[in-house]
């Protein structure tokens, strides 16, 4: 374990106040998860179990084509505790996320994915650390070697280009496996952008934060979602959403070009008064001509990108639609017994 924000006045004075049986609400998005869902369960339960904490589940179902919403409504009228957050089509897991946290009631929430790549066992390491004070227990996997050689390498470059550029601090191989304190999960709901890059808006908000190592394991069953162009674009949403770097480095950029051509220019007006006209010089025209068009072209795909964005902000459009709630049973511990 380590520290990342120590701030310890904070935490010491958090930690006093911390109930010992708080609720917990689990929040876990699901996209077409129906394989892998009872062996979700049956983990998850016997870890928080032995927590003797009440919690709840609450299941966003993003569009699912299988039968993950069945399976689940089937679960919470079985006894399972919680609620199930239909979404009215696939909105994609960062606004599954958010509307999960808008509908948990928890004190502390976790956010899990249902595939079981985010290991339950941690859980109880987490409310310890919830317990020392920390608003935030994040998991961070320390071994990717269940990803490709290429994912690992192109997810280095990101963090690596992500913080050198933002004005913030994202944890490298930090997913969205963490605990949360009630405190940071209001934070998180009142931020009002559409844009939902959430390790962007986890780390946004701040708060003392601990890190829990972990070896990712590969997913139990189901298939992955992701591919490289929704990480790509992935990519460029966070990047736009947390830094106007790219607007500003054509600044530069062409700050840098106008001296040049100023300093040309001069030569060739010093060249034509020392030796007279001279015609030829249709290779370095055209070559400046198209790295120049090539440049323009690239800087206002890049203003393009932002004014996409702030298109998009303008319109505001709810981040997502939910088409039905379902609720189950309210939380219970791990004796099975009603906490209200
Ligand atoms: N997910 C979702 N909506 C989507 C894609 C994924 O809610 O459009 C959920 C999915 O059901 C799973 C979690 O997000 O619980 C992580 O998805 P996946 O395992 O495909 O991603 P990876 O583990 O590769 O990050
Ligand atoms: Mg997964």
């Amino acid at each position: 374990m380590q520290d990342q924000k120590d701030g310890h006045l904070y935490r010491q004075r958090r930690a006093e106040s911390r109930k010992s049986k708080p609720m917990l609400s689990l929040v876990v998005p699901a996209y077409n998860e129906a394989d892998v869902l009872d062996h979700f369960l049956s983990d998850t339960r016997s870890v928080l179990d032995t927590l003797e904490i009440p919690y709840e589940y609450v299941f966003v179902d993003d569009g699912s084509r299988d039968a993950t919403a069945d399976i689940i409504a089937a679960r919470l009228n079985g006894g399972v505790p919680g609620r199930l957050v239909g979404l009215s089509r696939n909105f994609g897991k960062e606004a599954a996320l958010s509307a999960g946290l808008a509908h948990a009631k928890g004190d502390i929430v976790v956010v899990i994915d249902a595939d079981l790549q985010d290991p339950p066992q941690l859980i109880p390491q987490m409310v310890d650390g919830w317990r020392q004070g920390y608003d935030v227990v994040y998991g961070l996997r320390v071994d990717r070697s269940s990803d490709t050689a290429l994912k690992r390498g192109t997810a280095n470059m990101f963090y690596r280009l992500f913080n050198s550029l933002a004005n913030i601090d994202m944890p490298a191989n930090a997913g969205d496996f963490r605990l949360m304190d009630r405190a940071v999960v209001d934070a998180l709901l009142k931020l009002p952008e559409r844009n939902r890059f959430m390790k962007g808006l986890f780390a946004w908000v701040g708060y003392p934060s601990m890190a829990l190592p972990y070896q990712r394991p590969e997913r139990r069953a189901g298939i992955g979602k992701w591919n490289y162009w929704k990480l790509w674009n992935f990519a460029i949403d966070g990047l736009t959403g947390f830094t106007t770097m790219p607007l500003r480095v054509w600044l530069y950029c062409g700050s840098l070009v106008a001296a040049g051509s100023f300093a040309y220019a001069a030569y060739l007006i010093i060249r034509v008064l020392a030796y007279g006209v001279d015609v030829p010089g249709y290779a370095s025209l055209m070559v400046a001509l198209l790295f120049f068009s090539g440049v323009q072209l690239l800087s206002i795909g890049m203003i393009g990108e932002y004014v996409a964005r702030l298109f998009n902000e303008a319109k505001q459009r709810p981040v997502y639609l939910v088409q039905d709630i379902l609720e189950g049973r309210s939380a219970i511990d791990g004796s099975g017994t009603d906490a209200e």
